[in-house]
């Protein structure tokens, strides 16, 4: 694991403002996050996902860790169903790009929401009548105290518009490092009622919309 110092930002959040980091550290598996959470050397540390949520004002004076666990599978699949494990690094947008690949159904309102998928539980995304946590069906995520990794529920997260016990109670208590949704296979529960979805499907003539025309 290579801790960078004095690490330009510029690259890592949406904004490109070229703040730096005093010591920096891309992470790619849980034992690495593991590891760096025990080191004594490095006290508070900034989570970093895709940085497209974050104005930077200064340079940060701590270790600034960037979440690039990635990885999609299949933990349980049946005739109308999928549940999929993604983890935190991966591309939100590019994770309903490969959903609708596959035409697993759920996601495609969410396209092009920035981020990573390891930040969409903090704030439930949203958009055009559909919010994470209407596919979610669990988190794991690493406790700054224990150190152990934790599952989170649907219930536990405690979703509201815009919100989560991520933003609350727990707000910088835990590095989530994976999402499992819970997709449909077939007989996709579209979400057209959102007006400008509408009148878009007008304009195109789409009668009965796949999640692809949706997306
Ligand atoms: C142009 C634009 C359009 C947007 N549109 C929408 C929209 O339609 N709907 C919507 O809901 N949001 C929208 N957003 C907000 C943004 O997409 C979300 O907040 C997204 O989840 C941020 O992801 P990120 O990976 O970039 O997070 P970052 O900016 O990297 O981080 C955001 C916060 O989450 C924390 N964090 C990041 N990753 C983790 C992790 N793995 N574990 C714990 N904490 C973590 C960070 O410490 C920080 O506090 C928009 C933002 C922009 C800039």
């Amino acid at each position: 694991m290579h801790i960078e110092e004095n690490k330009s930002l510029k690259n890592y959040n949406t904004f490109g403002i070229n703040h730096y980091a005093r010591h920096f550290v891309t992470i790619t598996s849980v034992n690495q996050l593991k590891e760096i959470l025990k080191n004594k050397l490095y006290g508070q540390k900034l989570i970093l996902g895709g940085g497209s949520n974050m104005l930077l004002t200064k340079d940060v004076d701590t270790l600034v860790m960037h979440i690039n666990l990635k990885g999609i599978s299949i933990t349980y699949e049946d005739e109308n169903f999928v549940h999929l494990k993604i983890m935190a690094g991966e591309n939100w947008h590019e994770l309903v790009q490969f959903c609708l690949s596959k035409d697993y159904g759920g996601i495609e309102n969410l396209s092009l929401i920035p981020g990573n998928t390891g930040a969409a539980p903090i704030q439930n995304i949203g958009a055009y009548g559909v919010e994470l946590k209407d596919v979610f069906l669990s988190c794991e995520a690493l406790s700054l105290n224990t150190k152990k990794l934790q599952n989170f529920s649907l219930e536990e997260c405690a979703f509201g518009y815009r919100n989560s016990i991520f933003k609350n109670r727990e707000k910088g208590n835990y590095i989530i490092t994976s999402v499992t949704l819970k997709l449909t296979k077939k007989n996709h529960n579209t979400a057209v009622a959102y007006g400008a979805i509408q009148e878009e499907l007008e304009a195109m003539q789409v009668v009965k919309p796949t999640i692809q025309d949706i997306s």
